[in-house]
């Protein structure tokens, strides 16, 4: 079983996709199940509605799923086992106070020493511990020996034990803290391999920590996936509109091309253009780079292009809000000089719109219109042409730049015979 385990606490970032999306490929690869679990324990950051979203963009790229469960259904199993961990006394309550802590931990910041907790609660007698009417929280015994993670990117990472300090598993309102919650979790689901972004490679120790505490000697297997770098080569963040999947979206990038670009950053495909089908015959973790992949906006819109090129003609109508093979047609001629499909519509929109002329031709352009809407209709654009030109009794530029102005909207573009096949059938929306 793999699992997906997005928290509800903000829009779906890239990163996030490109996990689930890599979770989503292995999964069919070693014929698992892929369970979605909502990671919603810390109340305070959870946004209503945001695990809606989520799975709304995992059905628009093709990502499927055998169960969506929400991580706070599971809490009883979380206490219960904090308890048993208690009573073994693997785990201890502490009851040193937020502001005792944060004032060691603000001591350790200025000696410049990675902060620890110092076990000032791990051997209290249990008089004290029964009698005490203070808050608490439960906290795990610090490792022994080092733990090793054998990561299918990384290659293996070896944790000291004094990396690790007895570190909070249960809150003091007794809610799971987020490394207990997703350790038992994914020993619940019976997981074989989790794939989530590097940022949680060091809590990777703890979680095994935690589930040998518990007696799960089930090995899981890891993948840490590198981070994404914004142009500057930081860390893609929420300041950088492209790193959210909504703003793609919204941009006029399609679900497929997003996906194809996303496996391919940091990889060696044997492609460029695919679509995530053909990646489950190919795709492997082995070969995902160690170092940072860098999101390349441009590239993304060669994807896109390349992507906008493969659909067909009424497909692609819609995306410009139309149903009409026509209209797809159209837009493919200018799928040469844009590359997202809200460019697209913009382009096909100007045709429909009322168009702004210059002054200098404001004449020629009004003894056009006239001509064009008394006109018969004519298959071929020469005879178009032709007529229109008898007819109007304009020449050379007086006639073919309110003529393409009036067609299309803009005073460049492609081939205005190659146009006027697309939209002989329109002319009396357009020219107005
Ligand atoms: N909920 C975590 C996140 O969204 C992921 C946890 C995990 O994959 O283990 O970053």
């Amino acid at each position: 079983m793999l699992r997906f385990a997005p928290s509800p606490t903000g829009d779906m970032h890239i990163g996030n996709l490109r996990v689930a999306i890599f979770n989503y490929i292995v999964s069919k690869q070693r014929n698992e199940n892929l369970i979605i679990r909502i990671e919603d324990t810390d109340k305070e950051r959870n946004i209503e509605g945001k695990d809606k979203e989520i799975l709304d963009i995992l059905n628009l790229f093709g990502i499927e799923y055998s169960q969506v469960m929400y991580q706070s259904e599971n809490v009883r199993f979380h206490t219960a086992m904090a308890l048993q961990l208690l009573v073994e006394m693997k785990a201890f309550n502490c009851f040193c106070s937020t502001e005792w802590l944060d004032k060691k931990r603000d001591e350790a910041k200025e000696s410049k020493t990675a902060y620890r907790y110092d076990d000032a609660c791990a051997s209290l007698p249990h008089e004290l511990v029964i009698d005490n009417e203070n808050p608490f929280t439960v906290r795990i015994r610090k490792p022994l020996e080092a733990i090793v993670v054998k990561d299918h990117i990384k290659g293996e990472i070896k944790f000291d034990p004094n990396d690790i300090d007895s570190f909070i598993i249960m809150r003091q309102d007794k809610t799971p803290m987020y490394n207990f919650a997703c350790a038992v979790d994914d020993m619940l689901s019976d997981i074989s391999l989790v794939i989530r972004g590097e940022d949680h490679v060091s809590n990777t120790p703890k979680q095994i920590l935690i589930r040998e505490a518990l007696g799960y000697t089930k090995n899981i297997e890891y993948a840490h996936l590198p981070i994404i770098l914004n142009d500057n080569g930081k860390k893609m963040s929420k300041r950088d509109d492209a790193s959210s999947v909504k703003w793609l979206l919204e941009e006029g990038y399609l679900p497929s091309a997003i996906a194809n670009y996303l496996i391919l950053i940091g990889n060696k495909p044997p492609k460029e253009i695919f679509d995530i089908k053909e990646a489950i015959e190919w795709f492997s973790l082995e070969n995902i780079s160690k170092s940072p992949a860098r999101f390349d906006i441009n590239m993304l819109k060669h994807v896109n292009k390349e992507h906008l090129k493969m659909l067909d003609a009424k497909e692609l109508s819609r995306y410009v809000g139309f149903a009409d093979t026509e209209i797809g047609e159209l837009a493919k001629i200018y799928l040469e000089e844009i590359s997202t499909t809200k460019e697209l519509k913009s382009k096909i929109q100007l045709i429909f719109s009322k168009k702004e002329i210059p002054e200098e031709l404001k004449e020629s352009a009004d003894i056009m219109v006239k001509t064009i809407k008394s006109a018969p209709y004519f298959d071929e654009y020469d005879d178009f042409k032709n007529y229109i030109m008898k007819e109007s009794g304009l020449k050379g530029k007086n006639f073919f730049r309110p003529l393409r102005l009036l067609l299309t909207g803009s005073e460049h573009g492609p081939d205005i015979a190659l146009v006027y096949k697309y939209i002989k059938n329109y002319i009396g929306e357009i020219v107005k």
